[in-house]
C-alpha cells in the first residue's frame, strides 16, 4: 500500500509535472508565437516604413522641369487678353504646380523663370531642364485665336524630329515618353476639369504652327528628357479666361496637372 500510495503519488507528481511542463511549454509556445507576431508586426513596420522612406528619398531625387512659357524668343505673351497676360498666368499656375509637386510629393521641382518679364529663349529652358537631367519638361501656355470661338485645353507632344538652327531632335526616346507623358496628363486634365474646359484631346507637335514648318516645337526639339506642353485654355474666350484667372481655377488646373504628372512617373 505504501508502495502503491508512493506510485500514486509518484503518479500524481509526474501528472502535475507532466502538466506543468505542458503547461509551461504551451505557455512558451504562446509567449513565443506573440513574440513571432510582435517581431513580424514590428518587421513588417519597419519594412513599410524603410520603403516609404526609401520611396520618398527616390522621389526627392526626382527633379521635374517646370517651364511657365513666354516671354520667349520668339512672342513675348503680354498681350493682354479679357485683363490677362499669357506669360502672368503660366508663371502663377507654374509656381503653384511646383509647390504641389513639392509638398505634397516631395518631388524637386525647377522653373525655368521666375521672373515676370524677362525673356528667356525656349532653347535656353530645354537646356535647363537637360541640365536638371529632369525626368520631365513640362511646358505651361495659353492659346489664343482671334474670335472668341474657340476653347478649352490640348496636350501636346513631339510625334517626329524636327529640325531648327541646324540642331535635329528630339531622339525617339524622348518622343516616345512624351507621348507616354501627354497621354497620362491628358487623362487626369480630363478628369479634373469636368464640364469647366473643352477638352481638344492630346495632339502632336507637327499641329501647332511652328511645329508644322519645323517638325516639332524649338524646346522639344532641344530637349534631351520628355518634354510635354499644356495649352491650358483660349485666352481669347472670355469664359476661359475667368477660369484660369481665378485662383481656383489655377489650383483646380496646377492639382489635375500635378496627378497627370505623378501618373506618368508611375508608369516611367
Ligand atoms: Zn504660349
Amino acid at each position: 500500500m505504501v508502495m502503491a500510495k508512493g506510485r500514486r503519488l509518484l503518479a500524481l507528481l509526474m501528472a502535475v509535472l507532466i502538466c506543468g511542463a505542458v503547461g509551461i511549454s504551451g505557455c512558451n509556445e504562446k509567449d513565443d508565437k506573440n513574440v513571432k507576431n510582435e517581431k513580424a508586426l514590428h518587421d513588417e513596420a519597419n519594412l513599410s516604413s524603410s520603403k516609404s522612406e526609401s520611396a520618398v528619398r527616390e522621389q526627392a531625387k526626382t527633379v521635374l522641369c517646370i517651364d511657365p512659357g513666354h516671354p520667349s524668343d520668339g512672342d513675348d505673351g503680354l498681350t493682354v487678353q479679357h485683363g490677362l497676360r499669357e506669360a502672368d498666368v503660366t508663371l502663377q499656375v507654374g509656381q503653384r504646380l511646383a509647390s504641389i509637386l513639392e509638398k505634397k510629393y516631395g518631388f524637386q521641382v525647377i522653373l525655368t523663370r521666375q521672373d515676370k518679364e524677362t525673356i528667356v529663349s525656349n532653347q535656353a529652358r530645354a537646356r535647363k531642364a537637360n541640365e536638371a537631367q529632369a525626368a520631365l519638361f513640362f511646358r505651361l501656355h495659353c492659346d489664343s485665336e482671334p474670335s472668341e470661338k474657340r476653347t478649352g485645353f490640348a496636350v501636346y507632344y513631339p510625334d517626329r524630329q524636327g529640325t531648327v538652327d541646324g540642331v535635329t531632335g528630339p531622339s525617339t526616346v524622348v518622343i516616345e515618353k512624351s507621348r507616354v507623358a501627354a497621354e497620362a496628363i491628358h487623362q487626369e486634365l480630363a478628369e479634373g476639369m469636368g464640364e469647366q474646359l473643352k477638352d481638344n484631346g492630346v495632339r502632336t507637335d507637327a499641329q501647332t504652327y511652328i511645329g508644322g514648318k519645323q517638325g516639332a516645337l524649338t524646346g522639344s526639339i532641344y530637349s534631351q528628357v520628355p518634354v510635354a506642353l499644356v495649352e491650358m485654355v483660349f485666352l481669347s474666350n472670355q469664359r476661359d479666361a475667368q477660369f484660369i484667372g481665378s485662383p481656383e481655377g489655377q489650383e483646380r488646373m496646377a492639382d489635375s496637372l500635378a496627378k497627370g504628372i505623378v501618373k506618368f512617373l508611375k508608369t516611367n
